[in-house]
This record gives C-alpha cells, sequence and structure tokens, in this order.
C-alpha cells in the first residue's frame, strides 16, 4: 500500500485524497489535493508538484489529465502528486501566498513551525521530496506570455547537475534554461539533499492554455520512460538548446507596444523588437535587440511606462 496523506493506492492502482496542512483565518482545516500512484513493478518514486504559484494554473491541468491517463498497473515505481501547493493563492489566483505575502519557491526547505508559506513547504518537503529519487515542479510565467521550457537551477557544478539536465532534455520542451536559481527553489534545495529536481515553465497565460497543459503532460510521460518507469523511449525533440543568460528589455517611451518580434524568434543584435506609439497612434520609437538570442518572455498587456518591461531575450543560446 503507497500511502500520500488520506491517498492508499494498492499495487497497481492510483488513489486521490488530501493532505492534512493547517488552518485558515476562520478555523477550519485545510488540506492539499494529492495523489498516489503505486506502480504494480518496482522502480524509482517521482514526485510531481504543481500550483507552488496560485495564479500557474497549466500545472494543475497537466497533473489531472497525467492521473487521468497514467496507468499505475503498467508502471515500475511510484508517484506521489501534490496538485496545489499554494492553497491559499490558488483560491484567489494570486502569486504569492496572501497570507505571508510570500513566493512559496524561495523558502524551501520550509519549517514546521515557521510561517505560513514555510509550513506549506516543509510539509511537502517532509511528506514527499525527501521520499522521492527525481521530482518535477511544475511552473509557468505566471500571467506574463513564454515559451514553453525547463529549467535547470542546480547550477552547473553541481554534482547533480548532469541528472538534472538529463531530466531536463527528457521532458522535452526543445528550450532549457540552465542557470543555477536563487536560494529557496526547490529545484536548488532538492538536489542539495540528493533529489534531482528541475522546474518545467509551461508557457503563461491568464487561465488555461492547452498547447502549454499539452506539452507538460508529454514531459511527464516522457520523464517517465527516461526513468524505466514505463516501456518506451521518450519523445524529445531532435535538436534542443539551453539558454544560459536574459536579457531584459524595456520601453524607453510610454505608450503602446507592438510587437515585432514574437515568442520563439531568434532575433540579431540590432534586430527591431517592438513599435510604442501613443495612445492615439503617431510612431515614437521603435526598440532594437540589445544582444542576439531568442525571444523568451514578453508582456500581456500592451501599455507600458517609459523603463517598463516589454519582454526578454535568452543569449548564450548553444545546442545540447
Ligand atoms: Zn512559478
Amino acid at each position: 500500500m503507497l500511502e500520500f496523506g488520506s491517498a492508499e493506492a494498492s499495487t497497481g492502482e492510483v488513489d486521490v485524497g488530501r493532505l492534512q496542512a493547517g488552518e485558515t483565518r476562520d478555523g477550519s482545516a485545510f488540506a492539499l489535493p494529492v495523489a498516489a500512484v503505486n506502480g504494480a513493478g518496482d522502480g524509482p518514486t517521482l514526485y510531481l508538484q504543481a500550483g507552488s504559484d496560485g495564479d500557474e494554473l497549466n500545472g494543475v491541468g497537466v497533473l489531472r489529465r497525467v492521473l487521468d491517463r497514467v496507468d499505475a498497473s503498467e508502471l515500475d515505481g511510484q508517484v506521489l502528486v501534490v496538485g496545489v501547493l499554494n492553497f491559499h493563492g490558488f483560491q484567489s489566483a494570486s502569486h504569492h501566498n496572501p497570507v505571508d505575502d510570500t513566493k512559496i519557491n524561495r523558502v524551501f526547505p520550509g519549517s514546521r513551525d515557521g510561517s505560513s508559506s514555510e509550513r506549506l513547504a516543509a510539509l511537502v518537503y517532509e511528506e514527499a521530496v525527501e521520499r522521492a529519487d527525481y521530482a518535477l515542479d511544475l511552473h509557468q510565467g505566471s500571467t506574463s506570455r513564454m515559451i514553453d521550457e525547463v529549467r535547470v537551477r542546480c547550477g552547473t557544478a553541481h554534482e547533480l547537475h548532469s541528472t538534472c539536465l538529463r531530466l531536463a532534455c527528457a521532458f522535452g520542451t526543445e528550450f532549457v534554461l540552465d542557470r543555477k536559481g536563487p536560494d529557496g527553489q526547490l529545484a536548488r534545495v532538492g538536489p542539495d539533499d540528493g533529489v534531482p529536481v528541475v522546474d518545467p515553465e509551461l508557457g503563461g497565460s491568464v487561465g488555461w492554455d492547452e498547447g502549454s497543459i499539452e506539452k507538460g503532460v508529454h514531459g511527464v510521460f516522457n520523464v517517465m520512460k527516461e526513468l524505466d518507469m514505463l516501456d518506451g523511449e521518450p519523445d524529445m525533440p531532435k535538436q534542443q538548446y539551453r539558454a544560459k543568460a536574459f536579457e531584459n528589455v524595456h520601453s524607453g517611451r510610454g505608450g503602446l507596444v507592438d510587437l515585432e518580434a514574437d515568442l520563439y524568434r531568434e532575433v540579431d543584435e540590432g534586430e527591431p523588437l517592438f513599435d510604442v506609439t501613443g495612445v492615439l497612434g503617431r510612431h515614437k520609437e521603435t526598440v532594437k535587440a540589445p544582444c542576439s538570442g531568442v525571444v523568451w518572455r514578453t508582456r500581456r498587456l500592451p501599455m507600458v511606462a517609459s523603463g517598463e518591461y516589454v519582454l526578454s531575450i535568452a543569449s548564450e543560446i548553444e545546442e545540447i
């Protein structure tokens, strides 16, 4: 029997349940939605998590579909799933945990008697990450527009870097960001404790993004194949790329932005990226690429003030 919270899965079965997580402001108990997938054969334990940022819904969509499609009788190993980590943020679709205004992915491994976010981080860290051999922490570019990519955050000098990069490539989104992340990220802290964790970033949108959700489902099953939890080879793009740095590009003038170079576009230094016009028209400026690279992320809304963020170019792109 595989137990996770109240989920109890017999061999070859899947069960969903709740993991008790504390009390809300009105004193009622709250619990995270969890699932346990108990494979018929022996194999590694994979931890899957979504909703660390409460406005990032694509990962929630991915896990719902993975649980619908996975056949535990054909699986070697076990899967532990937390469908929504940021319980309070999810209720109001806010990025941070509104109880302590904190981004949960900066406080891992958390603390059982700490702040609200630290307690949630510690709960899943102790109940799931420490039981796992590998983990995927599903994110997206919040509500800005972003390409589908996977982040390796342990740093290239880390002893688990090659394993993390292998997971990221197997996930198979074509683009990987390979750069050491900030303190408190699960994809940093897990590898320090011997658990390879990568951070798939599945697009960015307000609400659902079907294309990114389906890519994420494909990626999760790819990783299970890479880890020999399922039969077959992962289905990956023939060529994948990794970026090591970003350059953020801001508007020089205030007004409305029209992108000339959209997501996934390869640009050369000096190439036009976007135009800014006044609210009632009339061209004000054309902003050009400060470096060569791939347009990785853009703002969602068209209006900008002078000095406001418009897009990011991933530079130092190389084939992997
Ligand atoms: Zn996120």
